[in-house]
Parts: structure tokens; sequence; C-alpha cells
């Protein structure tokens, strides 16, 4: 039967060829690894729904709410407030930058020792394959790493209109007046693309709407913490990542309703693997879709992962906005306060991170730490040693990995992570 997508994405201008082999990839290693587990929540038919129209239903959506008026805006880092976004008529979408992808033109325009992510980014627009990109209105880069910084400049002539947002690096004073000019220069362009005022009722709805997707994927996280595990680590990544991407109230109803079913699973003391499996904790860079290397290693390998320490997991999505304001300002300055928590790598010094580490490993209850770094990622990378150290002291076993996106290293990690694992046991 022919595919009822194609025709959408000649108009967005896909390569169709590229495309399509992008797509036969994703789906082998979709199936490969996720349907082939075990004992997964019935409730995961949803995100598999979900998986399998990524390129398809979800962008159709997305073009029926343009033609309807709404703009959409694509954005690479969890900084960029989805509350602004959705309270002034537009959507926002994750730009994921999991996968390789035209990697020859992408090293005409990057130094070959650029993280996977960043490179990611280029070949998705260079190999004309990601529709989220080619749907959106605006893109939205951001001044965090050195790496991403200097390939915004890059890439403001491959993207018709990128939008690059300034960031701290320090958490201080001067840090949160950065950010706040910075979310109010950002209102001021979105409301300028959709031509709709932020008002202090569509605000609150919007940060109404936000919260209730973040509480409900704290929930999940929380239904982790019980052993046995009543969902796989690579099933909740899922669901992390499909937060970029999803209608924000549907995926909010969907998540509550798998915790319904992972809270009668731990009341009946079913688990996606055995009690007493060792638990691992993954901290470190974000591992965007369709990263699933390392998260497939180690729950291949014997061990359960329990909880992201990751901006696509716990760093990107704990703390809530406040919804008290009733002003416009006073709920910009909520929405300063709640982002200005995240303890990213690019923060010098970042003691919150650490802490944030450790109190995730006892509240999950793991039994070791896997630090995940992207080659050639200065921020996470160097900040794997005081991890490890800090950890160590603690008597938590730490293991510190540094991958691209190739599977040319399955082999050598697998044997790694079942070493560590072993340890763990
Ligand atoms: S790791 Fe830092 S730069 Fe990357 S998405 Fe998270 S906050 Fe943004
Ligand atoms: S993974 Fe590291 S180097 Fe790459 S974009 Fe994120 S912070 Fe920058």
């Amino acid at each position: 039967m022919d595919n009822p997508y194609v025709a959408m994405w000649q108009d967005l201008g896909l390569d169709l060829g590229a495309h399509d082999a992008l797509l036969e990839v994703l789906g082998k290693a979709y199936t490969d690894f996720f349907l082939t587990q075990k004992n997964r929540p019935e409730g995961m038919g949803y995100f598999d729904f979900v998986m399998s129209e990524v390129h398809g239903l979800r962008i159709r959506e997305l073009l029926d709410e343009k033609a309807a008026g709404r703009k959409v805006i694509g954005s690479f880092c969890v900084f960029v407030p989805e509350e602004i976004a959705l309270a002034a008529n537009a959507t926002l979408v994750g730009l994921c930058s999991g996968a390789d992808f035209a990697m020859e033109e992408v090293e005409k325009l990057l130094p070959r020792n650029t993280c996977a992510l960043i490179k990611s980014a280029f070949g998705f627009k260079l190999g004309r394959v990601c529709p989220y990109l080619e749907s959106a209105d605006m893109v939205v880069g951001e001044n965090t790493c050195d790496g991403k910084k200097k390939a915004y400049e890059s890439l403001g002539s491959l993207v018709e209109n990128l939008y690059v947002m300034d960031l701290p690096q320090v958490k201080s004073e001067h840090g949160r007046a950065l950010l706040k000019s910075e979310y109010e220069r950002f209102r001021g362009a979105v409301e300028a693309l959709t031509g709709v005022a932020v008002t202090a009722e569509s605000l609150k709805a919007a940060i109404r709407t936000v919260n209730a997707k973040r509480a409900a994927i704290h929930r999940l996280s929380s239904l982790r913490k019980a052993d046995p595990a009543p969902i796989s680590g690579m099933d909740a990544l899922l669901a992390n990542q499909v937060f970029f991407y999803d209608n924000p109230e549907r995926f909010t109803e969907s998540v509550n309703k798998i915790c319904d079913e992972l809270e009668r699973r731990i009341a009946e003391k079913e688990g996606a693997f055995p009690a007493e499996t060792p638990r691992v904790l993954i901290s470190g860079c974000p591992q965007a879709v369709p990263n699933w290397k390392l998260p497939f290693i180690v729950e291949s390998s014997g061990a359960v992962i329990v909880g992201e320490e990751s901006c696509v997991g716990e760093r990107g999505a704990r703390n809530l906005t406040d919804e008290s304001g009733e002003t416009v300002a006073e709920m910009m300055a909520a929405i300063v306060d709640r982002y200005f928590q995240v303890d990213c790598a690019i923060f010098t010094p970042n003691h919150d991170r650490l802490a944030h580490i450790e109190e995730m490993a006892a509240a999950y209850r793991a039994d070791g730490v896997i630090h995940y770094g992207l080659q050639f990622c200065t921020p996470y990378l160097m900040e794997s040693f005081p991890v490890e150290k800090a950890l160590e002291e603690k008597s938590i076993p730490t293991l510190r990995i540094e991958t691209d996106y190739s599977m040319e290293d399955m082999g050598q990690l697998k044997t790694r992570v079942e070493a560590f694992i072993e340890q763990l046991r």
C-alpha cells in the first residue's frame, strides 16, 4: 500500500530516498531494541504507536495546527521555555539530534572532533530528512557549550529562521538577570512570529499545561524506585524522549495512564526485570531519539536502569513552575526561577549537579552510576572526573563511558558494562 505521507514529506522538501533509508534504520533499531523486551507494561503500546507515527501522524497534526494559524518552533535545549511558546500560540518541539546522518557533508562545515549531537543536527538539515526541522517556523539555538555556540553561526546559513538565545554560564545575580532578559526577548520574538501577545490568562494556562506534563513524568520516575522496577529503563527513556514531540495534553494523559498500570504492577510485585536485578543510574549527556545504544547494552547485560540524570530525563523535567503569579511579569519571574535551577554542565561551578546525582542514586536505590559522556563534549567529560571521585568516596561504584553514535564500539562497551554489572552483584 502506498505510504499516505509521501506527498506531505515531498511538500516539506525532504529527500525521499534518504528519508526512506533513515526510517528503515529507525524502524529496525526500534524493533530490535524495544519490541524484543519482555514484561513490558501494556501502556507502552501508546508509545510504540507514537514512534511508528513520529514522522507521519504527528507531523500531519503540526501541519494542521499551522494551517489553523499556529506556529511551530524547534528547539535543541531544555532551556527554551515551552510555556512562553504555548502562551503565544506556538507549539514547541524538540529537534532530536540522536543519530549520525550525512556525515561527509557535515564534516565540510564542522571540525571532525565536534560532539555527535551537534553533528547530528547539521546532518539532519543537510540530508533533508527531519520533517520537524522542515516544519518549524522558527528554530531556536542557544549559547550553551562552545560547540553549539559556534555551530549556530554556521547553522544560521542553512536554517531559514534561526533565533539564538544567550544563556548565562554562572548561577549569580548577573546570570539570573541575563536569563530574565533573554526570556523577555524570546517572548517578544515569539509574539512577533505568531502575531499573538502573551496574556496573563494564556501564560497561566501554558504553565499549567507544562507543569502537568512534568508532574506526570515525575510520577513515572518515582515509580521506578520500586524493586522489582515496574518498567525498563529503555521504556522510561522512550517516554522521556516522546515528552519533546507529543501533544502535551495527550502526553500527560498517556503517562498518567501508564503510571496507573505501574502502580498495579508494583502492588503485584510484577517487574520488567526480576527483583534484585542490579540497579543503575545513568548520568550525563542528553540521550536524544534514536540514541538507545548505551541503555540497550546495559539492560541486555543483566541490569535495569532506574533513572536518568540527563536533560532527556530528570535534569530537564524536574522542578515545576510556581503557578501562583497573577500578572505576566510575576509568571515570567516564576519561569526564570524554574529554569535557572537546571544544572547543565555549561555552568561553572556546578555543585548542584553533583548533589543531584548523589540524591538520585539514593532515591532510586541505584547500586551504581554510569556516567555517559559524548566524545568531544568538554563540559560533561570534564565533570565526569569529579562526579566519579565524589561517588566513589560515597562507595557508589561508577563507570565513566565516552562514546558517540556509531555502533562500532558496541562490543567494547558491552564488555566494560558487563564487568561493571558483575562488580555491582
Ligand atoms: S545538556 Fe545543557 S545544552 Fe544540552 S540540552 Fe541540556 S541544558 Fe541544553
Ligand atoms: S553534548 Fe556536550 S558538546 Fe554536545 S551539544 Fe551538548 S553540551 Fe555541547
